[in-house]
């Protein structure tokens, strides 16, 4: 088993990354480096650099910090000649990304950027189907609720957070793998709580009659769902991608390793072939909405 450091023990760190690496066949969590947080029996470092100085038998790190402090350490982590597992989305701009990816093969150093909804049971068997299909039109409906999900996470309505972006970037992220065309980016409709810096929900209209609706304000019961008519029927993935249905009907699916471990099975394969694996279709989407969007304000927010 490789030794592999986990950075930013916080939310999505605890509740996915230390179970998943802690059933890996491939790998043993060695380090953790975070400001304030750290695992049970796990050597902690509260900087990159002391874990980088002191751990050189540490090939492999990986980044489950929000999006605008984790370039500083992918590139401290790549300097010092480490293979780097980005959480999602890779980066707080693409550009970030573009000069990760050129300092990784400058390197010889394997990046890879996860998109751990991509993973989910259905995605792959609902690319198979749509492989051949001729498409008339698709709707993503991603509606969940910010406090539930992200409870307290200023960061998230900050610059570089993405807003509503943050949850809709995985569906992203599903639509761009598993549609058998590119699509881009025609129009959209983003709007701002009145004392934030990023958009509570977002509608966006793609070519292809391809369109989306992304709201973090949905109480009750959770909507993230993706619907792809076709010439020959209806592809529906629910639950994020954990149900397939077609024309309605719930396909059986196979049993599947989980998303997270998914990811770092990846991450070894990627790591002993020295290759990586950076698509940024998703986040291209994102910037373009930002770039793109009709702003509207809505009423302040508050935790
Ligand atoms: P989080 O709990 O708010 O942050 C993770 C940890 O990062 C924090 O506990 C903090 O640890 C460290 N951190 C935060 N801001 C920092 C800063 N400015 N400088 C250095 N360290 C900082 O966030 P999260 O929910 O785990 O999300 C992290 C990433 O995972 C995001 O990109 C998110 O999109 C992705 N993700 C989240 C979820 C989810 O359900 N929350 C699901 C999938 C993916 P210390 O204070 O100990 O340094």
């Amino acid at each position: 088993m490789t030794p592999i450091a986990l950075v930013g023990i916080g939310k999505i760190a605890l509740d996915q990354h230390v179970p998943a690496i802690n059933a890996s066949p491939d790998w043993t969590l060695a380090a953790s480096v975070s400001r304030n947080g750290s695992v049970p029996g796990v050597q902690s470092f509260t900087t990159i650099e002391a874990m980088l100085d002191a751990r050189p038998d540490i090939p492999v790190v990986s980044l489950a910090l929000p999006p605008v402090p984790r370039f500083a350490y992918a590139v401290a982590a790549l300097q010092a000649g480490r293979h780097v597992m980005l959480e999602k989305p890779p980066g707080a701009t693409l550009a970030e990304i573009h000069a990760l990816r050129d300092l990784a093969a400058q390197k010889g150093l394997s990046l890879y950027a996860t998109w751990h909804s991509r993973m989910a049971r259905g995605v792959a068997p609902a690319k198979a189907w749509l492989r051949a299909a001729t498409i008339t039109r698709a709707h993503i409906t991603w509606r969940e609720d910010v406090r539930k999900w992200h409870p307290g996470q200023d960061w998230v309505f900050e610059p570089g957070g993405m807003g509503v972006f943050d949850p809709g970037i995985n569906a992203l992220s599903i639509l761009t793998e598993i549609l058998p065309m590119p699509v881009h980016l025609t129009e959209a409709t983003l709007t701002y709580p009145e004392n934030r810096q990023t958009p509570i929900a977002a509608t966006l209209r793609f070519s292809g009659n391809v369109t989306a609706d992304f709201d973090w304000r949905q109480e009750g019961p959770q909507t993230w769902d993706i619907e792809v008519e076709t010439a020959d029927g209806t592809l529906t993935l629910r639950q994020g991608g954990a149900v397939l249905e077609l024309d309605g009907k719930p396909q059986p699916l196979g049993q599947t390793p989980g998303e997270y471990p998914a990811l770092y099975a990846r991450m070894a394969d990627l790591v002993r072939t020295r290759a990586s694996d950076i698509d940024l279709a998703p986040m291209i989407h994102v910037a373009d909405a930002m770039t793109l969007g009709r702003r509207e304000v809505t009423g302040a927010f508050h935790f």
